[in-house]
Formats: C-alpha cells, structure tokens, sequence
C-alpha cells in the first residue's frame, strides 16, 4: 500500500485546491479512463471545478464511464487559457513526458502544480509531487487509497470507475499483477451495488466488428521464433485501412497469444500513418521485457512494456527480436 504521507499531501492539495485537470496517457486504457472518472466524481461532490483533457479520444466501450462527457481531446486554442488558469493538474497512469504528446509541453509550461499519480517505474522526474507505487495492480487501486485515506464516500459511480480500473489492468484478475487487495478492494467496490456483469459487458461485449476483423487477420499472420517461445505479428497501416479499424482497436490483441502452449513472450507491432509505430511487448512472467523496450525508448512494467517508434517498422523489427532473442540464449 502506497506511503500515507504521500496520500496526505495530495489530500492537501485537494483540500485548498479550487481547480483541476485531470489527465492520462495517449490511447487510454480502462485504467486512465477510471481513474479519471473516479477522481472527478470526487472533486465534484467536494464542490470543486473539475476538466479532463486527453490526448485521444475516449474509446467506444469506456464511453460509459463518461455519462456527462466531461472527458475532451485536447485543443490547445480551446483548453489552454483553462489549463493555465488551474490550481492543479492531476496525471494519472502515466509518468513518462512523450505519452501526453501536446498536452504534455504544455502541461510542462504551465506554471501550476504538477501531481503524478501512477504504478509504472518512474521514468522522468516532471511534477511536483510524485505518487507512484509499483506494486499496485493499477492506478485505480491507489486512487481508491486515497480516497479511503480522505474519508471520501465511495459512491456507485466511483466504485464502478475503480472496478474498471482494477480489472482492465488484472487482465480480469488474470495478470502477474493481480494481487490479494485487487480482490478485497474489488469485493468492496461490488457491494456497493455495481453490476459486474453490466460492467464487462461495457468493456468487452461492445467492440466494432472492424476489431474483430483486424483481430483475425492478426492471429492469422502470427509467426513464430525460438522454437515457439516468442510469437509476433505485424499489422501495416494499409491493413488497418482496410478492416476500418484504427490503433485503439488493437487493445488487448498482444496478450492474446500468451494461450499459446509454450509461448514466453509475445509482440505487437503497428504501424501508424506518419512514419511511426507502436510495439506491445507481453511476457508470461518468466522473463521480463521492459528493459527492452526502454532500450528503445518506451517504458512499462515488467510483463507488459510498450514503445512508440519513429521511423520504419521493416527496419525496426529484426532488431527487436533479436533484442527479445538474448531473452532465450544462456
Ligand atoms: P500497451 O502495450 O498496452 O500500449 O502498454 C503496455 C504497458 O507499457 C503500459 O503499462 C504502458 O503504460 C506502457 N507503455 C506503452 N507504450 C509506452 C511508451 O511508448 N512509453 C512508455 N514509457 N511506456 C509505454
Ligand atoms: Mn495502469
């Protein structure tokens, strides 16, 4: 559990603040997003001004954490004069610069207090108070530390945005990260009256058949190294064109080939429009693959890593791989 001084310095904060941003990462995930949500249904019952700017858009199938749509893409013309105007901007999921984007130079710029709230190792040191616990499974189990610590009440619609967070980044409870306060927080958030059952159906019985498609295509042109205990797959921007699909359709895709029997690691390549492109990295738990993708300028936790690449993917691939390959020689 994360150090209670912390906590109470971010309470502080909460207390003698009048207004917020709140924040979180490029192609945000269940996590960011809950986070997010439950963060401003607490600043809001405590009377405070409350703005959430990100860099993408809210995901089809997050949408239901955001009844009001409170949560904007950033527009500098629009939300700048805001940004700057804040007592506090509040980042969550995220501790790395380059994964705000725009958002993140001007959040840099801005002459307001700076909170990080995360569970990734740190990476740069660019706000003011740091708040980062690795051993929490996501930043939503922090964040329901904090509220518990400020006697916050933990109404429906904040344990429905921390039962989000819990269970995206467990991977449903299934992850190396799952631990035994997911469950008893979990637990708690539940008897609050949420549905379960309402809330999976949200998250993952609500995709685009366009994802299905790409997915199809994905596990289709899956290729295999060291003797199976490494599987990749690529999907090129014309194939992305061509099912409908955009990149926030691939979440989740890079875990799925760890069912395989045997596989140890698995990698996700996609390329973006403009000479760029992301790489998931997922390793079963036997060998850790974030400080491969550190070498390359990403980041993430042990078992699960990401980069975003400039320049081209062709190049790219066979020098991760092989980087992934030293994984396997003794
Ligand atoms: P994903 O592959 O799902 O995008 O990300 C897996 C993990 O790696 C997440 O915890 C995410 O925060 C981290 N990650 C993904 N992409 C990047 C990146 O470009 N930089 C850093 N520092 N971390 C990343
Ligand atoms: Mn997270």
């Amino acid at each position: 559990m994360i150090d209670r001084t912390l906590l109470a310095k971010v309470k502080d904060c909460v207390v003698r603040g009048h207004k917020f941003v709140l924040t979180t990462h490029v192609n945000p995930d269940g996590d960011g997003l809950g986070c997010e949500a439950a963060l401003a249904a607490w600043l809001l019952d405590l009377g405070k001004d409350v703005f959430i700017f990100n860099h993408s858009p809210v995901p089809a199938n997050y949408k239901f954490l955001d009844p009001d749509k409170m949560m904007k893409v950033y527009n500098r013309d629009q939300h700048r004069e805001i940004l700057l105007s804040v007592d506090h901007v509040i980042i969550l999921d995220i501790s790395d610069w380059n994964r705000l984007r725009e958002l993140g130079v001007d959040i840099r710029e801005a002459p307001v207090a700076k909170i990080c709230i995360d569970h990734h190792p740190p990476q740069d040191k660019f706000v003011d108070l740091k708040v980062v616990d690795t051993n929490s499974c996501a930043t939503g189990e922090i964040i329901y530390d904090l509220l518990k610590f400020a006697g916050a009440k933990i109404s429906r619609r904040i344990a429905e945005a921390l039962y989000t967070s819990i269970i995206t980044d467990t991977g449903s409870f299934r992850f190396s990260n799952t631990n035994p306060r997911a469950f008893r927080i979990c637990g708690e958030l539940v008897e609050t009256g949420i549905s379960p059952q309402r809330i999976y159906q949200n998250i993952y019985e609500h995709q685009p058949i366009s994802k299905i498609r790409l997915f199809a295509h994905a596990l289709n042109h899956l290729k295999m190294e060291e003797r199976g205990r490494v599987v990749w797959f690529e999907i090129a921007k014309e194939v992305l064109a061509e099912k409908g699909a955009n990149t926030y359709d691939t979440e989740g895709f890079a875990d799925y080939p760890r069912v395989i029997n045997g596989v140890e690691v698995s990698i996700m390549f996609i390329e973006m429009d403009d000479a760029k492109f992301k790489v998931s990295l997922r390793s079963r738990g036997n060998h850790v693959i974030n400080g491969i993708a550190q070498k390359f300028g990403g980041g993430g936790h042990p078992y699960a890593a990401g980069i975003m690449i400039e320049g081209s993917m062709k190049e790219y691939i066979p020098r991760i791989l092989e980087e992934v390959s030293y994984l396997f020689k003794n």
